[in-house]
C-alpha cells in the first residue's frame, strides 16, 4: 500500500485492521503521524458524544423538565447538537463507521418521523388491540413486557427503523393518534423534547432499549411516557419519587 491509498484508508476506516495498511503503518513515519492525529480526532468525538452519563430516574426527570424553562434551553442545545453533528458528519465523509455511529447515536428522532408516512393507516385505526396481541408484537423483538401494557393502542408491527429492528405502535390520547417505538437493546440519548417533520417528540432510554414516542400533541406525551416506562420497565421505575433533575 502506498501513502496516497493509505490516507484514502485511514479516511474511511481509521481503527482498519487490515494487513497491508498495518504494514504501511509500521514503515512510514508521516502516515504514521497522520494515523496517531486520526485516532486522537476520533477518541476526542466519542469522549464528546458517546459518553453520556448514565440516565437515572428518567421518566420523573423528563416529567419536571417539561415544567420548567430548562426546556427550551434542551432544545436549543439539540438544534445546535444536530448543526454540530451534521457538520461533522461531512468532514469524516457519509458511509464511514464513525458518520453511521453519529448518524444512529442522532438520526433516531429523524428516522422516526420518516418512517411514519409509509404506514399512514397505522395512524386512522381506532379499534384497540388486545393486550396479547401486543405482547406478542414485543415477542416478536424478544421483548418481555414488565407490566400490562397501556390502554388504547391500536396498532403493532415489528419494523425496521433505519438499521434499527423495532416495535412499531400506535395509540391514542384524547383523540389524537400517538407513534410509539421501542428499539430494544439500545441506549440512546434522553431528548425530552424534539420536533421532527411537525411532529413533537421524545426519546428515552428505558431499562432495555429506546423508547420514542412521536405526536401532534406534546401535553400529552409524558403520561404516555410514563405509562410506557412501567409496561416496559416495571411498575417500581413508574413510582420512583422525583428527586434530583
Ligand atoms: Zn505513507
Ligand atoms: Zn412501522
Amino acid at each position: 500500500m502506498e501513502c496516497l491509498e493509505f490516507r484514502r484508508w485511514l479516511g474511511a476506516e481509521p481503527r482498519s485492521q487490515n494487513p497491508d495498511f498495518l504494514a504501511h503503518l509500521e514503515i512510514c513515519p508521516p502516515c504514521a503521524a497522520a494515523w496517531r492525529r486520526a485516532q486522537a480526532f476520533e477518541k476526542k468525538l466519542r469522549a464528546a458524544f458517546f459518553d453520556t452519563p448514565e440516565p437515572s430516574r428518567l421518566a420523573d426527570r423528563i416529567l419536571l423538565k417539561q415544567a420548567t424553562l430548562v426546556r427550551r434551553a434542551h432544545r436549543r442545545r439539540w438544534q445546535k447538537g444536530v448543526a454540530l453533528v451534521a457538520s461533522l458528519i461531512l468532514i469524516v465523509g457519509l458511509g464511514t463507521p464513525l458518520a453511521l455511529n453519529l448518524l444512529a447515536r442522532y438520526g433516531l428522532p429523524m428516522l422516526s418521523a420518516e418512517h411514519i408516512p409509509g404506514e399512514t393507516m397505522s395512524l386512522s385505526m381506532t379499534q384497540p388491540l388486545p393486550d396479547d396481541m401486543i405482547r406478542m408484537g414485543f415477542a416478536k423483538r424478544e421483548v418481555q413486557l414488565a407490566g400490562p401494557p397501556p390502554s388504547g393502542v391500536t396498532y403493532v408491527q415489528d419494523c425496521l427503523l433505519g438499521p434499527f429492528k423495532a416495535v412499531h405502535l400506535v395509540m391514542r390520547r384524547e383523540g389524537i393518534p400517538i407513534t410509539v417505538f421501542f428499539i430494544p437493546n439500545r441506549q440512546g440519548q434522553s431528548r425530552p423534547d424534539f420536533i421532527e417533520k411537525g411532529l413533537y417528540g421524545m426519546e428515552m432510554p428505558l431499562q432495555h432499549g429506546t423508547l420514542l414516542l412521536l405526536s401532534a400533541k406534546a401535553a400529552i406525551l409524558p403520561a404516555v411516557a410514563k405509562a410506557w416506562t412501567a409496561t416496559l420497565d416495571g411498575p417500581s421505575a413508574e413510582t420512583a419519587t422525583p428527586g434530583s433533575i
